[in-house]
């Protein structure tokens, strides 16, 4: 039995059937010690159970949760260990942009909904193939399943991923490219850590008051008469929490802000997330502006 299949897997999803489902898939692949939390807030619990019992859990992740985002639940999950592996899951059809952006963000993987066996089948695959890296004939295998699961990778990052040396990485996709397997694109530009250069960076998300990283996307209402700037869920029946009047009429009384974040630890409001990198390999914090900027060839799977 390989480590893959000892490992614990920590499902944060809000649906009970796609819980059970992915549960079931898991099972098939041998993965047997499954854990699964309804919210965020049970998540970053049970997450810190596992990790304090010296376990780094495989998560899979629900984009959407109604408690925290999506990259707040990331962020404080490799703020704990920088070396978890989080396959986010997403309702919606992506775009190449927005995969990049949740890969940009330390996620390892994405899996669209409707979850499908054969999906997960390939990342436990790679995985364990992942796992054996340092076995030498495991290094043309692994350059091309890196290669075949991103939408576009840059040859810096697949020689980090492997530790390989550039020469080796060099030949091995020189030769998936004449066999039309891979293809050159534009040079890659990517955000490395200023202390070690490593390009296995997440983005972190923060409360732009307190620096926290537990917030959630909110509703936020105005109630112009007593200037009360609060959470949708505060306004119970329709009621202003500030002077316990009813807001009435929409656009006269009161106006609604959608796409707002709140702060779970200091109740800030705000529409700007501060954004900060966390190196997955040193973990060193840094700030855009102090981050360097490496380019490399880049590649993408011939389909
Ligand atoms: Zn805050
Ligand atoms: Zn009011
Ligand atoms: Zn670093």
């Amino acid at each position: 039995m390989s480590a893959i299949e000892e490992k614990d897997v920590l499902i944060v999803e809000d649906s009970p059937a796609v819980g059970i489902l992915l549960r079931e898939f898991l099972n098939k692949l041998g993965l047997k010690k499954i854990h699964h939390c309804q919210n965020g807030k049970t998540g970053i619990e049970s997450f810190k159970e596992l990790v304090e019992s010296n376990k780094v859990p495989l998560v899979f992740l629900d984009y959407n949760l109604p408690d925290m985002t999506g990259y707040s639940i990331m962020t404080q999950m490799l703020t704990m260990r920088p070396d978890v592996k989080i396959i986010i899951e997403t309702a919606r059809e992506k775009t190449e942009d927005s995969i990049k952006d949740v890969i940009a963000q330390g996620a390892y993987q994405y899996i669209p909904k409707p979850i499908r066996l054969e999906k997960i089948k390939e990342i436990i695959e790679t995985l364990k193939i992942e796992e054996t890296q340092s076995v030498d004939e495991g290094t043309s295998e692994l350059v091309e399943k890196l290669l075949s699961n991103s939408t576009q990778i840059s040859l810096l990052r697949i020689q980090q991923q492997t530790g390989k040396e550039e020469q080796e990485v060099m030949q091995i996709v020189k030769k998936l490219a004449a066999d039309k397997k891979i293809l050159q694109i534009d040079d890659i530009k990517e955000v490395a850590c200023p202390r070690c250069s490593s390009v296995r960076v997440a983005q972190t998300f923060h409360c732009p008051k307190c620096r926290g990283t537990n917030f959630k996307q909110d509703k936020i209402i105005e109630h112009y008469k007593c200037g009360n700037v609060t959470s949708s869920a505060t306004y119970t029946d329709d009621k202003c929490p500030k002077c316990h009047e009813l807001i009435k009429v929409f656009g006269v009384d009161y106006r609604v802000q959608e796409n707002m974040y709140s702060c779970n630890g200091c109740d800030e409001i705000f529409a700007e997330i501060l954004l900060e990198y966390l190196c997955l390999r040193c973990n060193d914090k840094f700030k855009l502006d102090h981050a360097k900027l490496l380019t490399s060839k880049g590649y993408s799977w011939a389909r």
